[in-house]
């Protein structure tokens, strides 16, 4: 089941949360940003779909963060509309994801830690990452993730061969550093 997002606005509670958590994060001098409009999915929604039922068995009682993730838009989803309407060309990495889901084998090679899901609490450092593909828009869209992120692995250098993190751990984690800070 394709899980369908609905626009919500600044009066809602979640728009609020989240624009904060936008604003604070954007974490790049010499860049602004200013949100106009966020897209939420209904809990219930989420619940019912494969993916959301997976992650709720993994969660079980923890906790769960909201990070940022920016990826390749090729359609104008989300400029008009009260809900959205995922795209499906195949350059559209944003829609892939939405009707999708996150899949690790579209991960591009050469990342980091291996093929896996990039999020930040950074949204200036997923804005790096939330380009317009043959586009022209002044605007970018980037994803709101739910990511279980309690036991993470603290990685200093890059291993690109890594499939996931060691035992024990949920997911790996570059601490910020000075270089990372002036990226
Ligand atoms: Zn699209």
């Amino acid at each position: 089941m394709v899980v369908q997002m609905y626009r919500v606005y600044p009066d809602n509670p979640k728009y609020q949360e989240y624009e904060t958590k936008f604003n604070k994060g954007w974490t790049h001098a010499g860049k602004t940003a200013r949100i106009k409009r966020i897209y939420l999915a209904k809990d219930k929604d989420v619940n019912k779909a494969y993916r959301g039922k997976r992650f709720n068995q993994y969660r079980g009682n923890k906790r769960y963060q909201t990070y940022f993730h920016g990826t390749q838009r090729a359609c104008n989803i989300g400029r008009w509309g009260t809900s959205l309407r995922y795209c499906k060309k195949p350059d559209c990495s944003l829609c892939g994801i939405m009707w999708r889901s996150f899949d690790v084998k579209y991960t591009g090679p050469g990342c980091m830690f291996g093929a896996g899901i990039y999020t930040t609490p950074s949204s200036s450092k997923a804005d790096i990452y939330a380009k317009n593909h043959r586009l022209f828009s002044r605007r970018h869209a980037m994803l709101i993730c739910r990511v279980i992120a309690s036991r993470q692995q603290n990685m200093t250098a890059a291993d690109h061969s890594m499939t996931s993190p060691s035992p024990g751990y949920d997911s790996v984690r570059k601490p910020p550093t000075v270089e990372a800070m002036l990226n």
